[in-house]
């Protein structure tokens, strides 16, 4: 028997969190008092009305096969009904909506369906690893382009080459961004859709925050005249309704590319748990004011923590969306520097933002997932460090 993992997995670029875990480990462990500010997952119970819904659908015997799939009918109704509702768009839920087991599943198996060998795929980062990963796992290359702070962490366009935006197949974004925080303006979308007209390639956003914010509401990459023609954008009801883990989201956008990831996922599982399916309608179709509770929720936490750790010297900017706080380390002080002395002097987890990629030195993580009482305890604890 022989246990050497691919040459494929051998793609993969080093996990730079992997010292962190296990630095978090050994101090707990040890019985250490851990206030983990690391992953971005919601610390609240999914809405009692969502849990009901599934709870129901969890006894109907006719949920219990295979799903297979683009999903129930009433799910793909549920989500062109929300997108019509929230952003205007209208959406064929025959054709222009499949759903997934939550939008990891999608964006990560997009690169298989999409790249040939050696194809280009244009990735803003920092950004979340999993498109990368997923690029090179699928023989694609991956064409960075970074996100700095003095273009108000979009990115320039005009500054990537005409020569990559020709060759490229895909070209990813993601706002509101998940570390960077930050949301994209219209003019934005509008350029990458002529830019996309141009050079042929594929709009992948990935709009899983588009519910957490505390400005402007997010714009749907739809929104935009002619995106459809061009692209497809990711959705899920992890963050917007505490569901990462029923595993639930979507799709949408351009007929054609919902297709042709469609045809390579039914090759590779057999669709998202119907019960499960039913209680993400009941989410979408009933009442949004859990969504707007979240959202009041995590902008008094972003009230309390923003506030306090710039009076403790450090250089935050303000989130206008998500429950990420990006911020500069102290000064001189690297990433992996600054996360394993918050750990080891303070006992908090945060993320080093190497780890979404090199533009992200220099800066840390901080995921708002605690409450309000543990992230005074926090900073409490950050104001007796002297860097
Ligand atoms: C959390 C998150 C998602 C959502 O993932 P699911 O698979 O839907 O739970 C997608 N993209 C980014 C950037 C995220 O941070």
């Amino acid at each position: 028997m022989t246990t050497n993992a691919s040459n494929r997995l051998g793609l993969l670029p080093p996990y730079l969190f992997a010292a962190i875990d296990a630095a978090k480990k050994a101090a707990l462990d040890k019985g250490a008092d851990i206030i983990s500010l690391g992953v971005g997952d919601p610390d609240l119970p999914t809405p009692p009305h969502i849990i009901s819904a599934g709870q129901a659908a969890l006894a109907k015997p006719s949920n219990h096969q295979y799903p297979f799939g683009a999903g129930l009918l009433s799910f793909r109704q549920a989500v062109s009904n929300w997108y019509k509702s929230r952003f205007q768009v209208e959406l064929d839920p025959a054709c222009e909506i499949y759903s997934l087991i939550g939008s990891k599943d999608g964006l990560t198996h997009l690169p298989l369906a999409f790249l040939n060998p050696g194809d280009t795929a244009i990735v803003p980062e920092p950004a979340y690893p999993a498109y990368n990963a997923s690029i090179l796992l699928a023989g694609g290359k991956t064409h960075f382009v970074p996100l700095r702070e003095e273009n108000g962490f979009l990115p320039d366009l005009a500054a990537i080459p005409s020569a990559v935006l020709a060759g490229a197949k895909l070209f990813y974004v993601n706002f509101p961004s998940n570390p960077l925080s930050v949301t994209a303006p219209r003019s934005f979308y509008e350029k990458l859709v002529a830019l996309a007209r141009e050079h042929g390639f594929l709009v992948v956003h990935d709009a899983a925050y588009s519910e957490m914010y505390y400005e402007e509401p997010p714009l749907s990459f739809l929104q935009i005249p002619g995106a459809k023609e061009v692209g497809i954008e990711f959705h899920s009801c992890s963050k917007t309704y505490n569901m990462t883990g029923w595993r639930v989201g979507w799709v949408c956008g351009n007929a054609d590319a919902v297709r042709v990831l469609g045809r390579l996922k039914d090759n590779y599982d057999s669709g998202v748990f119907q019960a499960v399916q039913e209680a993400a309608v009941a989410a979408l179709a009933g009442s949004q004011s859990c969504v707007a509770d979240m959202r009041r929720l995590y902008k008094e936490r972003r009230d309390l923590f923003v506030p306090r750790l710039r009076a403790l010297g450090w250089n935050v900017t303000n989130p206008p969306a998500t429950f990420y706080v990006w911020a500069h380390t102290p000064a001189g002080v690297s990433s992996a520097k600054t996360a394993e002395r918050l750990l080891n002097e303070a006992h908090i987890v945060c993320t080093p933002g190497n780890g979404f990629g090199p533009t992200g030195e220099g800066y840390v993580r901080f995921a708002l997932t605690v409450p309000p009482a543990r992230l005074e305890q926090a900073l409490q604890r950050i104001g007796k460090m002297a860097w």
